[in-house]
């Protein structure tokens, strides 16, 4: 286990935030969630969530929609290709190599909020630059339980409330190449990812932060048979539902016909409600029209 709990790092004075009533960012994501298999399963937390905010079951992970380089794609905002974490494995080298563009955590440090990120997956270990993260729990194997997430996930919002954090449970992916995506045993698996996320929201609630916080559940990829990966459309759509003040509630995007949501927008949207400049180099922007009063 990769943990650490940094109070040396500076604070610097916070940027303007455009939605003041937003002043934390959770993005959680549920590896390997077809949104179709979502919408089937026993997942009474995400569909509250759907109720309460913007969504829509027809976003797209990145053309290669598999797991490392679509969740770094998520966390920078920026194509595989532009920032070069292209493998898909923990790679047996005596140094970590990190992606070539700055995560939002790095870029939410530099505007003074805290950051953490807990992970399902030892292969993360890219987005755990040092000095951008406060709190970062990652598992030495893969865990086989999205509880025990949830139970990290819980203990880095009372340790340190972190004004972005960014959660990965594994379980859902890890039965769809057991089982397949289709199986029972997946929409099982989903079920039980619904109670893991419900924890994460209670332990918000608990924490008395819910109410100022913006939320993302996504995925980095679908799959069929037992797999995932490029120019599959099963494989490429992914949910993306958010909640928090301002959001429009109970409002699918797909009314929208000229926007394609794209996994980089969800680091766009998160920079964008932390105040921080968005850079030229970005694939993403950030989803404005999920918001009520909102110039878009
Ligand atoms: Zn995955």
């Amino acid at each position: 286990m990769l943990l650490c709990v940094s109070a040396s790092l500076q604070a610097a004075p916070r940027p303007v935030r455009p939605i003041p009533a937003i002043e934390r960012v959770v993005i959680i994501s549920i590896d390997g969630l077809r949104p179709d298999r979502l919408l089937l399963a026993d997942t009474p937390v995400l569909h509250a969530m759907v109720k309460e905010g913007a969504y829509t079951f027809w976003a797209k992970t990145t053309a290669v929609s598999i797991t490392l380089p679509s969740h770094v794609s998520m966390l920078t905002g920026v194509t595989p290709g532009k920032h070069g974490i292209e493998w898909n494995d923990d790679l047996p080298l005596s140094t970590i190599v990190y992606p070539y563009y700055p995560t939002i955590f790095e870029t939410a440090k530099l505007g003074g909020y805290t950051t953490a990120m807990v992970a399902g997956k030892s292969k993360f270990s890219p987005l755990t630059k040092p000095g951008t993260l406060d709190y970062v729990f990652l598992p030495e194997k893969n865990l086989d339980a999205d509880s025990l997430v949830a139970d990290e996930a819980v203990k880095a919002i009372k340790q340190i409330k972190p004004d972005l954090l960014f959660v990965h449970f594994p379980c859902v992916d890890r039965a769809g190449h057991h089982f397949g995506w289709g199986s029972s045993e997946q929409l099982t698996a989903i079920a039980l990812a619904d109670v893991a996320v419900g924890r994460v929201l209670a332990a918000l609630d608990e924490a008395g932060v819910r109410q100022s916080t913006f939320i993302i559940v996504t995925a980095d990829h679908g799959g069929a048979g037992k797999t995932h990966g490029a120019d599959d459309a099963r494989s490429r759509h992914i949910p993306w539902i958010a909640t928090g003040p301002g959001v429009r509630k109970n409002f699918d995007l797909t009314q929208l016909a000229d926007l394609e949501l794209r996994t980089e927008d969800t680091a766009a949207t998160a920079l964008y409600l932390l105040g921080a400049p968005l850079p030229m180099y970005l694939d993403g922007k950030p989803v404005l029209s999920a918001f009520d009063n909102v110039t878009k």
